[in-house]
């Protein structure tokens, strides 16, 4: 049977970063946050290994280059609440940041647990309701209402915010459901699907390269026999394909099936070949592995190269067939390998795609189609590099959201 409704000014589904600090930041405290879990946070606890990489230290125009095609939509948000006023809230709150070499701001302790308890204390000052253990099934909206039904309640609500995350890692409560409340408001959903992931290979026979890691390589994506995008970045050969940040950031323009030539040289294939007839013909009697050397790739994924393409490596230089030269060129310059599979959301850390931007105000995170509807984090359709982009996102989205509620006031 279901209980009677209780009325709120405002109704946040969702205890993640965004849920938790759209909260926080709402100054009508007649407020209720609304978590599945037993336990808000769930993915914050184990974000960047546990240590939580909750933002990064680059300028907000640096910041903007970080998110994909859908940048432009966070720059508002981003400017009204950037990483200093983050790295700020925390310091009030007593917890110190650290910057790694990359910029990766964390907390001093490095642990995630210290941000989570900060929000988690934050809302408690503010006396905002907290509903655990209770996932949301469905809304419905009429006149200036919000239902919010859970299994045994209702409530009601004058503004109401999703900040239910994306769908990757379910077992921490992100299961694409606000995606569904969305439509059941009238929204349009951008396809999801995992991003910051790592990859499988087709026919892949690297496994013995397995933890070689080849820094800023050149990667082009092509489908259906057009090159699409390109990009550089740390790669990493994995047991059944490729993983790194250069391929995890780059994976939310990647489809099974695709193809990706990755270089391995830093220089193109026609420049390749110049050097190497060049060097025959200065210096023909050194080995082909020694003049190989001057491109710094790891010994073993070298070895493998200078096989398949039918060399050896001790073989000078003006002795290597034309067929041989044109084969290492391609394998160093654009080594092809087919996408089989983009990790699942098992392992994705976010989810590209979600509640569609031009339905929504990039300025207030408010509905373009529901007055008083918001949305905050991963819901939306942006998903950031790894680097602390999609926390700072969540939080920023979230100050907008909830800035944009107090400012309408009832
Ligand atoms: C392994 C891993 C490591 C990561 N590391 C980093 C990192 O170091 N830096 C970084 O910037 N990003 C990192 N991310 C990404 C980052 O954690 C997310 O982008 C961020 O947590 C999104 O915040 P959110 O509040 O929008 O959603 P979420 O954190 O997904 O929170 C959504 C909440 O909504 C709740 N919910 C869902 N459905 C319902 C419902 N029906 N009713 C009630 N509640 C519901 C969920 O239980 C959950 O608590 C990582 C992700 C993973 C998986």
């Amino acid at each position: 049977m279901q209980r009677p409704e209780r009325r709120y000014t405002t109704i946040v589904i969702g205890g993640g970063p965004a849920g938790l600090f759209t909260a926080v930041n709402l100054q009508d405290y007649n407020s209720l946050l609304i978590e599945k879990g037993d336990k808000a946070g769930r993915k914050l606890l184990i974000s960047g290994t546990g240590q939580c990489n909750f933002t990064h230290s680059g300028s907000m125009s640096d910041f903007l280059r970080h998110y994909g095609t859908n940048s432009r939509f966070l720059k508002h948000a981003l400017h009204a609440f950037n990483n200093m006023d983050l790295i700020a809230f925390f310091k009030d709150a007593g917890i110190e940041s650290i910057e790694d070499k990359n910029g990766k701001i964390f907390p001093a302790s490095l642990k995630a647990a210290d941000i989570l308890n900060t929000l988690l204390n934050a809302c408690s000052d503010r006396n905002i309701s907290f509903l655990r253990g209770s996932p949301v099934i469905s809304v419905k909206h009429s006149g200036d209402t919000f239902r919010v039904y859970t299994s045994d309640s209702e409530f009601h609500c004058h503004n109401l915010v999703i900040a239910t995350g994306g769908k990757s890692y379910p077992s921490t409560g992100s299961t694409g459901d606000g995606y569904r409340f969305a439509e059941m408001l009238g929204h349009t959903i951008v396809e999801p699907k995992p991003a910051l992931c790592a990859i499988t290979i087709s026919d892949y026979k690297m496994a013995a390269l397995s933890g070689i890691s080849i820094p800023s390589a050149g990667i082009s994506l092509f489908q259906n026999g057009v090159k699409t995008n390109e990009h550089h970045g740390d790669i990493v050969f994995t047991l059944k394909g490729l993983s790194g940040p250069g391929i995890i950031d780059f994976a939310r323009y990647m489809h099974d099936g695709d193809l990706l030539k990755i270089n391995f040289t830093g220089i193109s294939q026609q420049v390749f070949v110049q050097e190497f007839v060049s060097c025959t013909q200065k210096s023909g009697k050194i080995p082909l592995q020694t003049w190989l050397k001057l491109f710094n790739v790891p010994k073993n994924l070298l070895r493998y190269i200078i096989d398949e393409a039918g060399g050896l490596s001790e073989q000078p230089m003006a002795e290597i067939q034309k067929k041989v030269r044109t084969r290492l060129s391609e394998l160093l310059c654009a080594y092809p390998f087919q996408i089989e599979k983009l990790s699942g959301y098992k392992s994705a850390m976010v989810t590209a795609g979600g509640v569609a931007l031009n339905e929504i105000s990039s300025s207030t995170m408010e509905s373009r189609l529901v007055r008083n509807l918001y949305f905050a984090g991963e819901v939306m359709d942006i998903d950031g590099d790894t680097g602390g982009y999609n926390i700072q996102a969540a939080f920023s989205t979230a100050y907008a959201a909830a800035c944009a509620i107090n400012s309408a006031g009832l």
